[in-house]
C-alpha cells in the first residue's frame, strides 16, 4: 500500500489520534458487513473502498489538486454538484457519521446539538479526517439552525461558502434558489479559475443524472421481494457515492444493478426467507453510521429502502437536460433540487407522500422513522408522519438515536418486538 501515513502527515493530520479511529473501523466493518451471508459479488468494490476509506480517494483528490483541480466539500444534498463539475471541480461529502468525532465537536458546540453536526465539526478540529483537510472550499447551506451556527465556527478554521436555502417551496422560492445557484457559480468560477458555460454545464448535468439513474437502478432491484441485496450493503454503496468520482460511481452501481437483476431472476436472496421488509425514513446516515441497519437486519428483517438523503432523496428527480442557456439550466437545477423534501421546509407534506409511495412500491411490511438526537425539525414532523403512514396501513416505529452504541441493546429490544409484531 502507498505511504498513507506520509500523506496524512502532509495534510497536517493528528496521525496518532487517527490511528485510534482506524483501529475501530475493521471490527465494526467486519461485524456489520463481512458477517453477512450471500452478498452480491460486486460489493467487493465498496468493501475495498471502505477498507482504505482515508487512503484511496484522498490520494486521488490530492493528485487532482496537484494537476490544478479544486476540491469542494459539501454537507447537504442541496449543493448542486453540477456547477462544480462543470468548472472541472471535484465534490466530496463532508458529513461526519462517527461517534469518534463527537467529543471534539462538543468542545466547540453545546452537547444538545445533533451528532451529525458535532461529528462534522469534530472531524475538522481534531484533524482526523483527510477529506476535511483536503477540501479547498467547504460549502454549507442554511437548512437547519444547528448547521447555520456550526458553519460560523467552521469558517474560523476553513474557507467556507454558505448557500441560503429557501424554507418554502413557492415559485418565488424556486426562483430564489436559482439565484443562489447563480451566485454559487460565480464563487466556483473564482475558486477554480474556470469559466462556466452552458456547454460544460450541460455535460455535468448529464454526468450527474447518469449517476442518479445508476443509483435508481440499484434501488429498483430492492423493490423485489427476493431482496437481492441487504440494506446495509445498499447503505454502504450510497454513503460511498458521496465521496466517489460520479462517472466511476455510475459504472460500479450499474454493474451492481446488473448483478442484482440476475439474482432476482434466479431467486437469489441476500437475507433469509420470510425476512420482514422495512422502510427507514428520517435524518441522513453518514459513513460510518451503520448502527440501525445492523440492528434491523439482525432482528429478522431487511431494510428495503431509505427515504432520507442517504437514500432516495439523493437520486430521485432528474435535472432537465434540454436547457441550452445558463439561465434555463439554473432554473432547471433549482426545480430539481427544490423537489427534495427535507424537514427544513414548511410545510413538508411531500415527505409524507414520499414515505407512503415508497412503502407501497418497495412492498414493505413496516416503517421505522429514525431521527438523530436533537434534530428538532425532523422530530417535530414525526407525529404527523406517523399518523399518516399508519392511516395508509403501515405499522410505524419511531426512534431517536445518536451515534454511540450505548442504546444499542434497548433499540434491539424495541426493533425486535416491532419486527415480531409485523409477523
Ligand atoms: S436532511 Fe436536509 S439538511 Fe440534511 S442533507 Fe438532507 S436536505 Fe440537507
Ligand atoms: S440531522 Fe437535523 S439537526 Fe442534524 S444537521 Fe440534519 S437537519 Fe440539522
Amino acid at each position: 500500500m502507498a505511504d498513507r501515513v506520509g500523506m496524512w502527515k502532509s495534510l497536517g493530520m493528528d496521525v496518532k489520534a487517527h490511528d485510534a479511529l482506524c483501529s475501530m473501523l475493521p471490527t465494526a466493518f467486519g461485524d456489520v458487513f463481512l458477517s453477512q451471508r450471500n452478498r452480491p459479488e460486486s460489493m467487493a468494490f465498496w468493501d475495498m473502498v471502505a477498507a482504505d476509506i482515508h487512503g484511496m480517494r484522498p490520494a486521488e483528490l490530492i493528485e487532482a489538486q496537484a494537476n490544478g483541480q479544486k476540491v469542494f466539500g459539501a454537507f447537504c444534498v442541496y449543493v448542486p454538484d453540477e456547477v462544480i463539475l462543470a468548472c472541472d471541480g471535484i465534490v466530496t461529502g463532508l458529513c461526519g457519521g462517527s461517534q469518534f468525532w463527537v467529543p471534539a465537536g462538543e468542545q466547540m458546540l453545546p452537547a444538545d446539538v445533533c451528532p451529525l453536526i458535532k461529528a462534522s465539526v469534530g472531524a475538522r478540529i481534531s484533524r482526523t479526517c483527510p477529506f476535511f483537510r483536503i477540501a479547498d472550499l467547504f460549502v454549507g447551506e442554511t437548512t437547519c439552525d444547528g448547521k447555520k451556527k456550526a458553519y460560523e465556527i467552521l469558517a474560523k478554521d476553513a474557507p467556507l461558502y454558505v448557500m441560503d436555502t429557501p424554507q418554502m417551496k413557492r415559485q418565488k422560492d424556486i426562483d430564489k434558489w436559482a439565484d443562489e445557484i447563480r451566485d454559487f457559480a460565480d464563487e466556483v468560477q473564482r475558486v477554480t479559475g474556470n469559466q462556466l458555460t452552458s456547454e460544460n454545464l450541460a455535460k455535468a448535468i448529464k454526468v450527474t443524472n447518469d449517476r442518479r439513474r445508476a443509483l435508481a437502478r440499484v434501488f429498483e432491484a430492492r423493490k423485489s421481494r427476493v431482496a437481492p441485496i441487504s440494506g446495509a450493503d445498499a447503505l454502504l454503496m450510497m454513503q460511498i457515492s458521496f465521496f466517489d468520482d460520479p462517472v466511476r460511481c455510475a459504472e460500479m452501481c450499474n454493474r451492481l444493478a446488473d448483478e442484482l437483476e440476475r439474482r432476482i431472476e434466479q431467486g437469489v436472496s441476500a437475507v433469509p426467507a420470510g425476512s420482514k421488509r422495512i422502510l427507514i425514513t428520517g435524518t441522513p446516515m453518514a459513513i460510518p453510521n451503520w448502527k440501525l441497519h445492523h440492528i434491523v437486519e439482525t432482528c429478522g428483517a431487511v431494510v428495503a429502502c431509505e427515504e432520507m438523503c442517504t437514500g432516495t432523496r439523493s437520486f430521485e428527480n432528474l435535472v432537465d437536460e434540454t436547457q441550452t442557456t445558463l439561465e434555463g439550466q439554473f432554473q432547471a437545477l433549482s426545480q430539481r433540487y427544490m423537489k427534495n423534501n427535507c424537514a427544513c421546509f414548511t410545510p413538508n407534506g411531500g415527505r409524507i407522500d414520499d414515505v407512503i409511495r415508497l412503502a407501497r412500491t418497495y412492498q414493505v411490511d413496516g416503517v421505522i422513522n429514525a431521527n438523530l438526537t436533537f434534530c428538532t425539525t425532523y422530530k417535530l414532523e414525526a407525529p404527523a408522519l406517523e399518523r399518516a403512514v399508519e392511516e395508509a396501513g403501515f405499522p410505524v416505529l419511531s426512534i431517536e438515536t445518536g451515534y454511540s452504541d450505548g442504546d444499542s441493546e434497548q433499540l434491539r429490544t424495541r426493533i425486535g418486538a416491532f419486527v415480531e409484531m409485523l409477523g
